[in-house]
């Protein structure tokens, strides 16, 4: 904890970097600051609004100086407690922004504070897309690149990685470098990628860069009924083993019903640069005997998917509570049974929830709902359904990162590489220290 003649100093040197209007340190301000998505809280010393490098420069040499934590924030939508501050000082980037999109080139370039959903509507009205699309698009660039996020298209597309072509970065000790080539291929070690998926921890990303493709000119969707979620499981690998479709997602009666469908869906979407008749004939084909099948293109198809962004809050009209969604990744075979084992757990505790799938890739979204107070219930839950998925070879967090909730299941020898390399970069630990259990 600062002493308060020190946090006085702090406040006037930074509020003489960022200027007054730029610092708050007014309680409704910093409590407003202390959360993210996930069921836990913290506490914010102060808020700085930076608009410039330099001035984020200048801040984290004063925190060098003072030893005060450092949290870089974008939209505070993070679901596993990265951007919650304790006792430390938010660095809200929402002011960095602009983007420029260069689709002759198929090139983007965006602040750390630009918001993806409008980012993606400028691609689309040029004709281009940067294909790994989080299901949540209320998000920042900086948080984008910082938990490493993906979403649907994983198995056609890759995730964020693949795409980041350079990154502009403030390092801990208030040093700006520009790390990557920023052209489409790089020998040699490539220092960016350490920085995907640091959440904040090994410096703040002031600006991205992105390779862009142009936009696929035909679109299905095929959505097919089955009984169960193993029934769709065999149907996906039947597909996967013929073709590479863009997504394939399972949605349990609840999700369906919220989205105002019916029963146990799979949806399988196609995109092409052509047209995607012959592979949804063949879809089409493989799946009749599985169940009820509707294909939808144009813009019924795309109704779709923007309704699934907002699945979580339809899903609020069933359920009471807050919501919390895992993202366990597992070898896809084994999706039917651990579902079922982490339903049995669930159902034991009185959780009530509903599953969301990408069988594509193999991640499984079980939706739970809590009172908001119930975090020491929700981490003793976790604790049993991330052992059950270690069981079956899967991955703790396949796509929301790790923050604060997931630290403690992290794999010891990687994350004693990495206390290496934050030691190198941070040795006073200012940058989100706690955090992805660095
Ligand atoms: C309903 C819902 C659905 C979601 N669906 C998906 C999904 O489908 N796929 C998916 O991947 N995620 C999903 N998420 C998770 C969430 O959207 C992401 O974690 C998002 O990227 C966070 O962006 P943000 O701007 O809100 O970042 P914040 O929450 O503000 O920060 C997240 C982390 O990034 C760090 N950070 C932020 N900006 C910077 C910066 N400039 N430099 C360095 N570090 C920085 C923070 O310190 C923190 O550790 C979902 C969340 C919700 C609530």
């Amino acid at each position: 904890m600062v002493r308060f003649d020190t946090f006085k100093t702090i406040i006037h040197e930074i509020s003489a970097i960022v200027g007054e209007e730029d610092l708050s340190i007014h309680d409704s301000v910093c409590h407003t600051y202390s959360f993210d998505t996930s069921l836990h809280s913290g506490k914010a010393i102060g808020v700085a609004r930076p608009e410039s490098v330099e001035e984020i420069c200048d801040i984290l040499k004063i925190a060098n100086k003072y030893r005060i934590p450092i949290i870089p924030r974008g939209f505070g939508t993070g679901n596993r407690g990265g951007a919650i501050p304790y006792n430390a000082l938010v660095l809200d980037m929402l002011k960095f922004n602009s983007f420029s999109i260069d689709s002759k080139n198929l090139k983007l370039e965006a602040g750390a504070g630009a918001l993806f959903s409008n980012i993606r509507k400028s691609l689309n009205s040029k004709n281009v897309f940067l294909p790994p699309e989080p299901d949540f698009d209320v998000c920042s660039i900086g948080g984008f690149v910082a938990t490493a996020k993906s979403g649907r298209r994983t198995i056609k597309y890759g995730n964020i990685k693949d795409y980041v072509l350079g990154l502009d970065v403030v390092l801990p000790n208030g040093k700006f470098v520009e790390l990557g080539s920023k052209n489409f291929k790089h020998s040699g070690f490539d220092v960016k990628d350490l920085f995907v998926g640091s959440e904040g921890s090994l410096g703040v990303i002031t600006k991205a860069y992105f390779k862009i493709l142009p936009k696929p000119k035909d679109f299905a969707v095929i959505m097919v009924n089955v009984e169960n979620l193993k029934m769709g499981v065999e149907l996906s690998i039947e597909i996967l083993n013929e073709m590479l479709p863009t997504s394939i997602d399972y949605l349990d009666e609840f999700c369906s019903k919220a989205l105002n469908m019916k029963g146990k869906l799979i949806a399988i979407e196609l995109d092409s640069y052509t047209n995607v008749d012959r592979e949804v004939e063949k879809i089409e084909e493989l799946a009749k005997d599985y169940g009820n099948v509707e294909v939808h293109k144009g813009k019924k198809a795309e109704k779709f998917y923007v309704s699934l962004k907002s699945l979580n809050v339809r899903l609020k009209n069933f359920f009471k509570g807050f919501p919390v969604v895992e993202d366990f990744e597992l070898p896809i075979v084994t999706i039917p049974f651990v579902c079922e084992e982490i339903k049995e757990v669930l159902e034991k505790n009185e959780i009530k929830h509903a599953f969301y799938c990408h069988l594509d890739s193999g991640v499984i979204h079980p939706i739970m709902f809590f009172e908001k107070e119930s975090v020491r219930k929700y981490e003793m839950l976790l604790n049993d359904l991330c052992s059950i998925v270690k069981q079956h070879r899967g991955y703790i967090a396949g796509e929301y990162g790790i923050g604060i909730v997931k630290s403690k299941f992290l794999d010891i020898n990687s994350l004693e590489i990495m206390k290496h390399i934050k030691k190198l970069l941070d040795p006073n630990n200012i940058m989100n220290p706690g955090k992805m259990g660095l």
